[in-house]
């Protein structure tokens, strides 16, 4: 979670932080309506935070902070639809149980749940599924507050035209404060983790990913070992062998033992090789729990972490390039590189937009530079076109990005036309999108 010190925000990795000249906590839509008029009118900026995860710069401002926290509630619920309509402050974790009681269910999540939903969408975060898509492809609609403080309803039948910009805004069309979702009736899943050998992963690879709902894999680098998820929907009734057991495969293989490793190696970079062959033989567990407790898990070990999504098709050879390079330039990397998998939708600014996407994903364990090696990584993901995850550190422009993205102009007379004075920049939209 963020946090606020003597006025100064701060993000949860704890690598981004400002001093927002005006704190707003809002109870009510009219409330960020009015605080965005009054700033437009004096020229003042506003941002709005979910959780501070994000390791970009995007939450900072150096004017109104608005903290949606109190924007929390679910306001409606469409049982023909299967929509559930919920304000935009809404942690993922609360939504989860909240929809649970009503039997509902996100479709897809990504691996934790601490974020907003506005925070989440607006990223354009994901999980893994090559049939599903990132969160945002689950949103219906949204109502939005624009630069001079009009609240306007984004959906199939109003302003209908802006649904495709709006799901994925970034911080920068406006403060969202609604957001209906398409759910699905609850479900479980099996979750199966265990060992493979890249080489043979990287072979068998469109199998693994086309044959289970949720697949992914974490390639520990210095050796030759992937530990892999696989998630299923099953019938069957919730099955956790022991609770101990759970607790360490999730909790102490995931953080504790993961972060000791990490935190010798930041002491003695020279031992990250052997102890990484400590990490790939375990996690061997086999539980089946209701979805939203399969999807998202603890983080406790604090890292940076950079994302890129490349089209599917390249994701083993762009592995063994990242392989090759990390030994040839001799990173020494405690953390494990994640690998996921999306459908691709048609978002202007989705990292999956029109592209059936792999995810490659690196991190730096806390204090460590990461610099040198993400600056590497991020050279190869370009020759594939690569897409940075809005929320994870990278060190593109707007020219740059603006090659990426098909649709990108859309978004930017979306911009045009929704925040013309720019209420809602800060150093960031200006570094993505220009001013
Ligand atoms: C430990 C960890 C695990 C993660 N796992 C995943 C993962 O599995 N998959 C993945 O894709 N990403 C993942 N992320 C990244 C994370 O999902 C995104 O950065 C997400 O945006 C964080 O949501 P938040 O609520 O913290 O938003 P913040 O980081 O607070 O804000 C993100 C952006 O959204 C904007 N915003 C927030 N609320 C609103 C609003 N109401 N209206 C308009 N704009 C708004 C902010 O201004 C900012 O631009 C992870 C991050 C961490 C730290």
């Amino acid at each position: 979670m963020s946090s606020f010190k003597r006025g100064t925000w701060t993000n949860w990795a704890g690598n981004q932080s400002s001093r927002p000249q005006w704190i707003n906590e809002p109870a009510s839509e009219s409330d960020v309506a009015d605080i965005v008029a009054r700033a437009a009118k004096s020229n003042r900026t506003v941002k709005a935070v979910g959780a501070g995860h994000s390791f970009t710069s995007t939450a900072l401002t150096s004017g109104h902070l608005i903290n949606m926290g109190h924007l929390n509630k679910i306001v409606h619920v469409d049982r023909e639809k299967n929509q559930v309509t919920v304000e935009a402050g809404i942690h993922i974790s609360e939504l989860n149980e909240q929809l649970f009681e009503l039997g509902y269910a996100m479709p897809n999540l990504g691996d934790i749940a601490y974020q907003t939903i506005s925070g989440a969408i607006s990223t354009s975060t994901h999980g893994t599924g090559s049939r599903l898509t990132g969160i945002a492809g689950q949103v219906a609609g949204l109502r939005l507050v624009k630069g001079h403080g009009e609240v306007i309803d984004i959906n199939d039948q109003q302003n209908s035209e802006l649904l495709d910009v709006a799901r994925v805004g970034v911080g920068a069309l406006g403060i969202v404060t609604q957001v209906t979702l398409n759910v699905v009736p609850a479900f479980r899943l099996r979750a199966v983790e265990g060992a493979q050998k890249l080489d043979a992963l990287i072979e068998n690879l469109d199998e693994l990913v086309d044959s289970n709902e949720h697949f992914e894999f974490f390639w520990i680098p210095h050796t030759r070992w992937a530990l892999t998820k696989r998630n299923n929907r099953t019938t069957d009734p919730v099955h956790i062998p022991s609770r101990a057991k759970q607790w360490y495969s999730k909790t102490f293989l995931e953080n504790y033992a993961f972060g000791t490793v990490c935190a010798l190696g930041r002491i003695k970079p020279s031992l990250i090789p052997r102890l990484a062959t400590a990490l790939p033989s375990s996690g061997q567990t086999e539980i089946v729990d209701e979805s939203f407790r399969i999807f998202a898990s603890e983080r406790i070990v604090k890292f940076v972490e950079m994302e890129y999504a490349i089209p599917r098709q390249y994701c083993g050879e762009a592995l063994q390039r990242i392989r090759s390079m990390v030994d040839a330039k001799g990173h020494l990397i405690s953390f494990p590189v994640e690998v996921r998998f999306t459908a691709k939708d048609d978002i202007a600014l989705s990292t999956a937009s029109g592209r059936d996407s792999a995810y490659i994903a690196v991190h730096m364990y806390k204090g460590m530079a990461y610099e040198p090696y993400f600056r590497d990584v991020a050279d190869i993901m370009s020759d594939y076109e690569g897409r940075p995850h809005w929320g994870k550190m990278h060190f593109l422009n707007d020219n740059e990005l603006s090659k990426l993205y098909p649709r990108w102009n859309e978004f930017i007379a979306a911009r045009e036309t929704l925040d013309p004075h720019r209420t809602f920049a800060n150093a960031y939209t200006e570094q993505v999108f220009g001013k």
